[in-house]
């Protein structure tokens, strides 16, 4: 695999045929495709019929306003009604819906009708705390069935949530809690992590001092850890007392389908986290759709396993709404994959027989990392469907997690969609699409997704540009939340009349997508477009190297020269003399791009920043590399993480 280039792994021979026993059903076949491109609406209709509507909508699209869509305006439901009360009402309220997994082991099964009660409480409890439809209500958690819980009891009431991942600091939260004006906090004393309690308390208490958090008048706290934490009397009260002692029954009032449902923070990879707005029907439907056709989904029969933590997108959307709403089984972890040891996820997977797992690049290269033995060391045979989100995932990352992981049998679905599409976008279909190691390949039915040039005009196969959106989709963000220039300005203005997604692409000779990394993350190189990706997938095709971050650094002779970050297999020190190893380096990544993507400087680092959603940050990489003082550092998972490298410049190797 090390020997070839990108280009040769787009070739006929590198592709894998879907393996024959993913049965297709009526939604995951190729005729869906035929049918949606036909009657794009119709097709969204027909999906919003997934959903139980208290009045069914007979409008299905309205931009008479573009860029501002309402899907399915005249219909009203209740989103928690659809995740959690029909199925029960179905007959399948003993069906487990969440099989909770602490990190100390101990282990909880919430059945839909266990969670029909619970979210009922904790609904009420709201409303005792006076919370009315459109009150947002800010969630700052660990991943504990509580959280989901909470989410479900904002959405059954009308409330918006706003979750801030449970690890953000207070000026973090308290900025969040600011902009989204939040009337209520729902937190926890805290959760474990890396096999050792971790506050979340303090962290509101803090983040409550600020000014702008003035309005929040009361927070609901779950004890999970059972740590000291400090207490404010009237405002401050015990989940299970005040969610306990209520009536395990709420009728679900129905809402308009463009009710918000929730505002989410954007991971802040490429600048300052936009807030954004969510509503209800269009968003579920999609959620829901998509779930259900790009896993396959059997509900009562498949187990599935998101690994992400609801704190992002990828939690709310495949954690959350598309699953409950589609009745699935689901594994919820609260910890790290290596805690107590390397196999703990795999572990997870054995003991619950899961079929279906959603994960992300990150968390794959980390797991090769750690070495093929480890797996082989359980029985993952359950397994049918691999998925992959958050980054493009490099073809060894791919082949490693269907060979390793997959067992060869399963298809890898790499799922391409952002926090501001609220769901997947471009993938293939197990069992339908030809799959191409490292290319998120087509739009799925009902989406219109292209790559066009500087003037907006699709690029030819075999030709790169910029991914873009030609028609409005059900889960679309409705705006920015508070700031619809913003929202006109960062999506709708490049390219008028597309959403432009930020992201480079390229078409193959099919016309597949191959994503690029983020358009701000392109380098220009003496004239030439240069894609961090592919510098990066380059350099891990390397066999002595684990990770790369790649970076464009402004420099007089050639506008950018390439400025690469690379973590060593087998957690090797970089301070030993590494010449040998950067000039290998730079001679391998000119023999798979071509010379001109060679990189200029490469520093071996321990750890690269990440943010807690698993990207790179590249903008801080590209900080250092211009000696730049850094920009916003606060949704990087460890931020010193920026110390450690900084600290290791001086001895970092320059080459020309
Ligand atoms: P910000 O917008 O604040 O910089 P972010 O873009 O990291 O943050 P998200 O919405 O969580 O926040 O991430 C969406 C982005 O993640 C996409 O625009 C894309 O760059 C990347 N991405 C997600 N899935 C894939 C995938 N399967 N292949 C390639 N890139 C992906
Ligand atoms: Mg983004």
């Amino acid at each position: 695999m090390s020997n070839e280039s990108l280009a040769n792994l787009m070739t006929e021979d590198r592709r894998f045929p879907p393996p024959a026993e993913v049965t297709a059903d009526a939604n995951v076949t190729a005729a869906a495709y035929e049918s949606a491109a036909a009657d794009r609406l119709g097709f969204w209709a027909e999906q919003a019929r997934r959903l139980s509507w208290a009045t069914e909508p007979t409008e299905t699209l309205d931009w008479s306003n573009p860029p501002f869509a309402k899907w399915f305006a005249d219909g009203r439901l209740n989103v928690a009604y659809n995740c959690v009360d029909r199925h029960v009402e179905a007959g399948n309220g003993d069906r487990v819906a969440l099989h909770f997994e602490g990190e100390p082991g101990d282990s909880r099964a919430i059945t839909y009708a266990e969670l029909q009660q619970e979210v009922s409480r904790a609904a009420n409890a709201l409303l005792e705390l006076g919370v009315a439809t459109g009150d947002r209500v800010a969630i700052y958690m660990p991943m504990i069935p509580e959280t989901v819980i909470a989410m479900l009891a904002c959405a059954r009431i009308g409330a918006p949530h706003s979750v801030v991942f449970g690890a953000f600091s207070a000026d973090a939260l308290a900025t969040r809690i600011e902009d989204g004006d939040a009337r209520v906090v729902i937190t926890s004393d805290g959760g474990y992590r890396r096999g050792a309690p971790s506050a979340l308390k303090p962290t509101v208490d803090e983040a409550l001092t600020r000014p702008g958090a003035a309005n929040v008048r009361s927070v609901l706290v779950v004890r999970r850890t059972g740590q000291d934490i400090g207490w404010t009397e009237g405002r401050d009260h015990w989940w299970h007392e005040l969610v306990a002692g209520q009536s395990p029954e709420h009728t679900p009032e129905a809402f308009d389908a463009e009710h918000p449902l929730f505002i989410l923070y954007t991971s802040g990879t490429t600048g300052k986290p936009k807030g954004i707005l969510h509503t209800s029907g269009g968003y579920l439907t999609q959620a829901a759709y998509t779930h259900h056709a790009v896993f396959d989904l059997k509900p009562g029969s498949d187990v599935y396993w998101c690994t992400a933590d609801v704190g992002w997108v990828t939690g709310h959307s495949y954690i959350v709404y598309g699953p409950l709403a589609n009745g699935a089984t689901e594994v919820l972890y609260e910890g790290t994959p290596n805690t107590p040891h390397n196999g703990r996820w795999w572990e997870i997977v054995e003991k619950y027989g899961v079929t279906l797992l959603y994960t992300a690049p990150t968390a794959i290269r980390t797991c090769m990392k750690w070495g093929d033995d480890i797996p082989a060391g359980f029985d993952l045979s359950s397994l049918r469907v691999l998925g992959s989100v958050g980054e493009p995932i490099n073809p060894e990352a791919w082949v490693w997690y269907r060979k390793h992981i997959g067992g060869d049998r399963t298809p890898v679905v790499d799922t391409w969609w952002q926090t501001e599409t609220g769901s997947m976008m471009v993938s293939p279909l197990p069992g339908v699409t030809v799959a191409k190691p490292g290319s998120a390949q087509v739009p799925l039915p009902g989406i219109s997704a292209t790559v066009v040039d500087d003037d907006g005009n699709p690029v030819a196969n075999g030709s790169g540009g910029y991914l873009v959106l030609t028609e409005p989709w059900p889960s679309m963000l409705r705006t920015i939340w508070g700031d619809d220039q913003r929202f006109i300005d960062t999506y709708w203005s490049r390219f008028p009349g597309k959403y432009f997604a930020g992201d480079g692409a390229k078409k193959d000779a099919d016309g597949d997508i191959w994503l690029l990394g983020r358009v701000d993350d392109v380098m220009l190189v003496s004239g030439h477009n240069i894609s961090t990706t592919e510098v990066e997938s380059a350099l891990v095709s390397h066999p002595r190297i684990a990770e790369a971050a790649v970076v464009g650094a402004t420099d007089p002779q050639t506008t950018q020269a390439i400025c690469a970050f690379v973590i060593l297999r087998g957690g090797a020190r970089p301070d030993e003399d590494d010449a040998a190893l950067v000039e290998e380096l730079r001679a391998h990544v000119a023999k798979e791009l071509g010379p001109i993507a060679k990189p200029k400087r490469i520093l071996p680092v321990e750890e690269l920043p990440k943010t807690r959603s698993g990207k790179i940050m590249r903008r801080l990489l590209r900080d250092v590399a211009e000696n730049r003082e850094l920009g916003d550092v606060t949704t990087l998972t460890d931020s010193s993480v920026m110390d450690l490298i900084q600290s290791q410049l001086p001895g970092a190797k320059s080459e020309d």
